[in-house]
This record gives C-alpha cells, sequence and structure tokens, in this order.
C-alpha cells in the first residue's frame, strides 16, 4: 500500500522540505575545489541542527555521515571524508532531514569550476530528466509513467539510466512505498492519488548503466569509471498537479 497522507501531515512534510531547500541553497553555495567531502558534511550538519532539524542519512542502516557526497563516477551513497574536491569535479550532494518525524529527500550535481562539457551536458540532462518526471506526477497517471519518461529522455541524449537504485515514497519515514525505478514501460503500476509523496531522483550515467558497491560498502560506482548525476526532489502529488516541497 502507498500510504495517503493527511492535510497536517503535509503540511510537516512542507515544513521539512522547505528547511532542506534551504539547507541545500547554502550547500551549493559552499561547495568549491579545495575543501574535502568532510567539511561538506560538517557544513550541512551543523546547517540542519540549527534549523532543529535532524540529519535524516546519519545513523541510516549504518551511514556514517548526514550528506551523501558523489564524485565523478560515484552515483550515490559517496561516503564524505579526506578527498579533496578538485577543478573539473562533478560533485553529487544527497541530503536528507528529518523534521518532527517527517522525512524530506533532494539531491543535486554540481560542476566545480572548468567542467568538460560532456559532464556539463550529463549535469544538464540529469536536472532535466527530474523536471520530466515530476510532470509526470499527476493524479490518474500511473506510477511507471514517471520512470517511462526519464528512460525515455534519458536514453534521447545519449545517456543510461542506472538500474539497482530508484526512487521511493516518502513521509514519516525515509523510505516508504513505492519504489520507483527510472527506468520501465509506460501505463503500469499503481494509479497515482493525491495524497502521495514520492522522491523522484534520476541516476545517469555517462556510459554504461551497470553499478558496483566500492570496498567501503556504502558507494556506489559506475563499473565502467565514467561520470555519474543525481537529481532528487521531494514532490506531493496533489488534484492542482505536482508540488515540489523541497524547491
Ligand atoms: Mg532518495
Amino acid at each position: 500500500m502507498i500510504p495517503l497522507k493527511s492535510e497536517k501531515d503535509l503540511q510537516m512534510l512542507s515544513r521539512s522540505g522547505k528547511i532542506l531547500a534551504g539547507v541545500m541553497k547554502r550547500v551549493r553555495k559552499f561547495v568549491r575545489a579545495g575543501i574535502t567531502t568532510a567539511d561538506i558534511d560538517r557544513y550541512s550538519e551543523e546547517l540542519i541542527l540549527k534549523e532543529k532539524a535532524i540529519p535524516a542519512f546519519k545513523g541510516y542502516k549504518g551511514f556514517p555521515a548526514s550528506v551523501c557526497v558523489s564524485v565523478n563516477d560515484e552515483i550515490v551513497h559517496g561516503i564524505p571524508g579526506a578527498r579533496v574536491i578538485l577543478d573539473g569535479d562533478i560533485v553529487s550532494i544527497d541530503l536528507g532531514v528529518n523534521y518532527q518525524g517527517y522525512f524530506s529527500d533532494a539531491a543535486v550535481t554540481l560542476a566545480i569550476g572548468r567542467v568538460q562539457s560532456d559532464k556539463k551536458k550529463l549535469i544538464e540532462v540529469t536536472s532535466q530528466a527530474l523536471d520530466i518526471g515530476i510532470k509526470q506526477c499527476c493524479v490518474g497517471n500511473n506510477l511507471s509513467d514517471i520512470s517511462h519518461s526519464i528512460q525515455n529522455f534519458v536514453e534521447g541524449r545519449g545517456f543510461q539510466v542506472v538500474r539497482q537504485f530508484v526512487g521511493h515514497g516518502i513521509g514519516q519515514t525515509l523510505h516508504e512505498e513505492p519504489e520507483i525505478p527510472n527506468f520501465g514501460k509506460p501505463h503500469l503500476g499503481p494509479q497515482l492519488k493525491s495524497g502521495m509523496v514520492l522522491a523522484i531522483e534520476p541516476m545517469v550515467n555517462m556510459g554504461s548503466w551497470e553499478a558496483q558497491i566500492a570496498a567501503n560498502g556504502w558507494t556506489a560506482v559506475t563499473c565502467d569509471g565514467a561520470s555519474s548525476a543525481h537529481f532528487e526532489h521531494t514532490v506531493a502529488i496533489t488534484d492542482k498537479g505536482p508540488v515540489i516541497l523541497t524547491k
């Protein structure tokens, strides 16, 4: 069953999302060449705590940090540490906030300094793929319409969608039903209803879609070493259309 949120739940999720959006805005400005990924973690955590919220990822299934920082060929779940951000890197920042028991989740990929044009295009296409997926978050559509629209758009631009990781429902837990793949045939799966809240998150690889887990047991990296990008928003489905809660 996909949980339907009450009016009160939606208000709380909206607050959670607003906090996350504010934190993300400041983190985006903070990330630059020369700092470490651990610096990004410390800064993000400080901002979340200042808002009287809790970093949703810290301790989740044992994840050791408040933010996932995934650089270049890292797809998702990068663990912050001593790695220094370099000019020309692309850096994915994935943040989760728990505000009074209500969760929100969002991600962006940033281009640091002079980035190769194909990497810039990867970022642009992944960001657009998120917008396209969100446009499908309408009452009466099927869940797989989101998946299909993302895959179709991404593959039409010469990139591939990651298969091993998917979007998800979100609310009073970080991950709820349903799973939302970024690939698949259209018009399948449950019908979307007003009150559903979904984290839509295309993960797009420049080369093959295949991913593997690094030796740290967490970080997903591309098998071919090519770059990957990730964008995510938490979206409420309403009778008036999709509402992005993390904007
Ligand atoms: Mg997510």
